[in-house]
């Protein structure tokens, strides 16, 4: 296990309403992180040699913007380096940016992502990124873009509407999943998939997340908090960061996931027959969703549990 960097998602509130949110967020959402809980499991970022970055994201993380403030100034201080994701709703007015931008750069951010697509576009002008990624990069602020696309995207546009503010600027295009919003809106005929077959390992082992309701999950992918995953709370089990990568290293089927693959649970389900498998899946993480689903547990506890002696599996693998 190599885990090196956090996300902690601050609260789900959002002032847009994107048809591909995997969170279902919306401005009436209210789930916000407890500030004194977040706060002292930041604090503990100081005992953690393992964990260089941590990312904050919501939700729109703009919207608790002193809270923003303080928790980059606490993994700072602690010699954490921090990035923010943001819709840029706020980001009208370039004077306002670059006031903005500054002073979360002297709070300690490092780096800036902007999410944007054809569905954020529904609803936060162009002329906002713009700003944003002009003035980061002024900055030094090494902003990305993050684009979700489905089959029928086009790619080009986006760049268009970007214009010379995008140069030198890296874009990460990423999949739609069917999760959140998304899985009630978006067709699965949109969906970009792949053979399954193509995809029967976890790839994103090096980040860990605590999610606005306190719970920690051994990613960050949207899909994986529809999951049992969850390796405990912040709230009760888990104080540290020390915790949460112990509560993960231990966890049965992560530990035989991230050592076996997926091929493993493929094998499990089709033995005793309990799961018609897709042959086409948009990402490995889907696979999390149909084989790690709540109402599976029953099946683990009979025939994962008792047949399998999990000390078996290498640790050193994870
Ligand atoms: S995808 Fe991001 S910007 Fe869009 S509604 Fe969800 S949280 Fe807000
Ligand atoms: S495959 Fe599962 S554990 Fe890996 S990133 Fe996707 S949801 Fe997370």
């Amino acid at each position: 296990m190599n885990y090196s960097e956090m996300v902690v998602l601050i609260g789900n509130k959002c002032t847009t309403k994107c048809n591909i949110c995997c969170f279902d967020s919306t401005i009436e959402s209210n789930e916000l992180i407890n500030d004194e809980y977040i706060s002292n499991y930041l604090y503990s970022l100081k005992d953690s040699k393992e964990i260089q970055w941590v990312h904050f994201s919501g939700g729109e993380p703009f919207l608790y913007y002193n809270r923003l403030k303080k928790y980059i100034k606490i993994c700072s201080e602690n010699n954490k380096n921090t990035t923010v994701i943001t819709n840029g709703f706020w980001a009208n007015d370039f004077l306002d940016v670059l006031n903005t931008l500054t002073e979360l750069k002297i709070c300690g951010l490092k780096r800036i992502g902007v999410s944007f697509d054809e569905f954020h576009n529904e609803y936060i002008s162009c002329e906002n990124i713009k700003n944003i990624l002009i003035v980061a990069k002024r900055l030094n602020l090494y902003p990305s873009v993050q684009s979700v696309v489905l089959k029928n995207s086009k790619i080009g546009d986006l760049i268009d509407l970007l214009g010379d503010s995008i140069s030198n600027v890296p874009i990460n295009f990423m999949s739609c999943d069917k999760v959140g919003r998304a899985d009630n809106i978006v067709l699965e005929k949109d969906l970009i998939k792949r053979n399954m077959e193509q995809m029967p390992v976890c790839r994103k082992g090096h980040t860990f997340s605590v999610k606005y309701d306190g719970t920690v999950w051994p990613c960050c992918c949207p899909v994986v908090y529809s999951t049992s995953l969850s390796v405990g709370s912040i709230y009760y089990d888990i104080k540290t960061v020390a915790d949460a990568l112990k509560a993960i290293n231990d966890n049965k089927k992560l530990k035989i996931l991230r050592n076996k693959g997926f091929n493993y649970y493929i094998k499990l389900f089709k033995d005793y027959g309990c799961l018609s498998m897709p042959e086409m899946i948009t990402s490995s993480c889907e696979l999390c969703k149909l084989f790690f689903d709540i109402s599976n547990e029953n099946f683990y506890e009979k025939n994962l549990y008792n047949n399998l002696n999990v000390s078996e599996v290498k640790l050193n693998a994870l």
